[in-house]
């Protein structure tokens, strides 16, 4: 993506008498993905400390992320996911293919506050799967979509860019644009998926009264820090899109 972007770049470069307009929204918005760069780095800082700190806090009962996980399926009548281990730091996930919730070694065996609030919230993305939750299956559906069209939008893109080159006809541009907003729709179909994940792990954690006080209050903090990554993936997809566009029709002017 960055070559295309440079690539992008270095053909706007060229004869540099656009209007003042399209100057300006062009650096808008450059300045937009700027912005959202410093905040998402924040922002990933800030989960990693909350991470850290709540890693730090045992679990009442002394129970693992594993365990936890195992006990909220079984309490919301999810009998035919199994929980199993992953290898890496992150990389815990529901699988609906083979019907596993991966717990990452930081999660799986861990007794602490913050390992079991994401096991909980990737067996909440389980239940969204078991009751057909409606965003879940609109994003599970857009999956070899986006796949297709990521794959494809740079040759496309830059397809269109030699033919604006040659004749001036941004329709090829504006078809590659179209790809690559794909997966600003994907990022934004997944945040609701991943915020209801986390109210069904909350809700749990409350009403079965496995979690209380301030040990929920670490729990929803852990998880709304998550969240925030996924808030700043989609609005820097959205920017992303937003600079394309600049871009084309600062060349169109
Ligand atoms: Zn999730």
């Amino acid at each position: 993506m960055l070559e295309l972007l440079q690539a992008v770049q270095d053909y706007g470069t060229y004869g540099y008498e656009n209007s003042l307009m399209g100057g300006m929204s062009h650096s808008g918005s450059i300045i937009l993905m700027v912005v959202i760069g410093v905040i998402g780095y924040i922002v990933q800082a800030r989960l990693q400390h909350v991470f850290d700190k709540y890693s730090k806090e045992a679990f009442p009962g002394n129970m693992t992320g594993a365990e936890v996980a195992e006990k909220m399926l079984r309490e919301n009548n999810v009998h035919n996911v199994k929980i199993t281990h992953v290898d890496g730091m992150l990389t815990d996930h529901f699988n609906p293919q083979n019907m596993t919730v991966n717990l990452s070694d930081s999660v799986y065996s861990s007794r602490s506050i913050a390992a079991a609030a994401v096991a909980c919230h990737e067996c909440g993305h389980a239940i969204q799967h078991a009751q057909g939750y409606a965003p879940l299956v609109l994003r599970s559906s857009l999956v070899p979509i986006v796949q297709f069209a990521s794959s494809m939008a740079t040759w496309v893109i830059l397809a269109g860019i030699a033919l604006m080159a040659f004749s001036g006809n941004t329709v090829v541009c504006w078809i590659g644009i179209a790809m690559i907003a794909m997966s600003a729709v994907f990022s934004i179909v997944t945040l609701p998926v991943e915020y209801n994940a986390s109210a069904r792990a909350l809700e749990w954690l409350e009403s079965s009264r496995t979690l209380q006080g301030e040990q929920l209050k670490y729990a929803r903090t852990s998880l709304r820090w998550a969240a925030r990554t996924y808030l700043v993936a989609a609005l820097s997809a959205i920017a992303t899109v937003l600079y394309y566009v600049s871009l084309i029709s600062r060349r169109n002017d």
